[in-house]
């Protein structure tokens, strides 16, 4: 079998870590499998450098980051290279190359104060780097052949910086020039996460938790018969169980129910990385490195029906809902399509539309950090409205969505009662709601106070601590 496996940053988030990262991904291709490692930056240092770039354009450039980062990865290195020097020193060389070029741009960045997506990229793109050449030398004290693959020689990109996505007909062709030569040879090369380039070679990254989204990118360019996700929880579960301690982990789920969960805040799955997966039907698991024996989480086409309907319950924070209202709203065709015309202008993501059916208010959640902006552009695009007195309101409010899940509410009666009669008892106000025809989600906008209680008590009222 052909396996891509992908590290998250608490996987190789210290020495010991990516020996153990090595030991799955060499006891794999023991068994006579093709592995491909895709690896995260080690835990915490994309924040670092994102903070960095930030604070350098601010003019506020502090010398010690670059150093702390060379002293973590060059000790990560000795201590894995196991008293090989030559290895060592490959490791170490390419990781001082790249804290190098991380001091020089914010160096730079502290005199132009000027921070572009395009730079923010080079810089945050650098964590994976640091992380590639360590993970390369722990396969390799292990006694099999590896090298360390940076994705901007693999994955094709759009150069839609901090967003990128992956041109998939040259990303086939790349991948089969640099990744699969390595595999002929027997040996398990490992490849940066989060990070691509443009046809033109110019460093562009995928988005924060993407290197969950580098791997499905990198299966599917190199025809993996499976995708492993490795963490630090037993694979998907009912809830974020940091939020819900009873949450228990999904044996089996949807592609669907997948990205589903992924886009309403699942955070154990960049919410694009089921689509490459999905399409050429590779089966996603999703399994736990601090306990790899747990059977985890495994992603088919069918899922696993579930008794009650709801599968799983998430929340996104950090979202505010825009609405749009006034009493002369009705019947005034073309409101709705102005408003999201703005939206799409902006280049907002909409996680959910609700509107009454009085017509007298519209209204949609999207990520607090473009709500300003869009605000001013409704007001902009619809003065003519406001003029007359047709719309009287276009406001943001903070809120947080949470979202009941499952492929199987489909045609099962009761949900949204069962919904609504949770949140009731609990003293939940609910602002709005979404169904999607597909009835695979129930999205509720609440307080952000309210969302760790609405989703703990969604869990209970769909029994979802217990067995399927
Ligand atoms: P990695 O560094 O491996 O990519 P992440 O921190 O991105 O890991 O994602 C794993 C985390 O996702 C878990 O530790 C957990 O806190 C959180 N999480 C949120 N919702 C869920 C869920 N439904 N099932 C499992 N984990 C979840
Ligand atoms: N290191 C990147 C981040 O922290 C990508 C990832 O870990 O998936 O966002
Ligand atoms: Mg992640």
């Amino acid at each position: 079998m052909r396996i891509v496996m992908k590290f998250g940053g608490t996987s190789v988030g210290s020495a010991e870590r990516i020996a153990e990262a090595a030991k799955l991904a060499v006891a794999s291709a023991e068994q006579g499998h093709e592995v491909v490692v895709v690896t995260s930056a080690m835990s915490g240092v994309t924040n670092t450098l994102i903070d960095a770039a930030q604070a350098a354009a601010k003019g506020q450039w502090d010398q010690t980051i670059a150093q702390k980062l060379l002293e973590r990865h060059r000790d990560a290195a000795s201590a894995l290279a196991s008293g090989d020097g030559s290895r060592e020193s490959t490791a170490v060389d390419s990781i001082a190359r790249r804290v190098d070029r991380f001091e020089k741009l914010c160096f730079g960045l502290s005199m132009v104060h000027e921070l572009t997506p395009r730079l923010l990229d080079a810089i945050s793109g650098t964590g994976e780097m640091l992380a590639a050449p360590l993970v390369a030398a722990a396969i390799e004290a292990r006694g099999r052949t590896s090298c360390a693959i940076e994705a901007t020689d693999v994955i094709v990109t759009t150069d839609h910086f901090g967003g990128a996505e992956p041109l998939m007909d040259e990303t086939r062709r790349q991948a089969a020039a640099t990744v699969l030569p390595v595999l002929a040879k027997g040996g398990i090369p490992v490849v940066t996460g989060f990070i691509g380039a443009t046809a033109d070679g110019v460093l562009t990254t995928l988005g924060r938790g993407g290197s969950d989204y580098s791997a499905s990118i990198v299966g599917a360019a190199i025809d993996a018969d499976e995708v492993w996700i490795w963490t630090d929880v037993n694979g998907v579960m009912t809830a974020n169980p940091n939020e819900v301690p009873a949450a228990r982990t999904l044996p089996e789920i949807s592609y669907s129910e997948a990205s589903e969960l992924a886009y309403y805040g699942a955070k154990v799955l960049h919410y694009k990385t089921i689509l490459p997966a999905f399409r050429q039907r590779i089966p996603v698991r999703i399994l736990n490195s601090f306990n790899p024996s747990d059977r985890g989480t495994r992603v088919t086409v069918e899922g696993h029906p579930s008794a009650t309907g709801v599968k799983a319950v998430t929340s996104i924070r950090g979202v505010s809902l825009i609405a749009v209202s006034g009493t002369g709203m009705q019947g005034i065709p073309g409101i709705v399509a102005k408003a999201f015309d703005v939206v799409a202008e902006e280049q907002t993501n909409v996680l959910m539309i609700s509107q009454a059916s009085s017509e007298n208010n519209m209204c949609f959640v999207i990520n607090s950090s473009d709500a300003a902006r869009v605000v001013k552009a409704l007001h902009s695009a619809l003065e003519v409205e406001v003029m007359r007195g047709n719309v009287e309101e276009i406001v943001a409010q903070p809120v947080a969505v949470v979202a009941a899940i499952g492929d199987h509410m489909r045609g099962t009666p009761g949900i949204a009662a069962t919904v609504f009669g949770a949140l009731g008892g609990q003293g939940i106000n609910v602002i709005a709601i979404s169904q999607g025809s597909s009835e695979r989600n129930i999205s509720l906008v609440v307080e952000e106070k309210d969302a760790s209680a609405a989703v703990r008590a969604l869990h209970d009222a769909f029994h979802l601590e217990k067995t399927a």
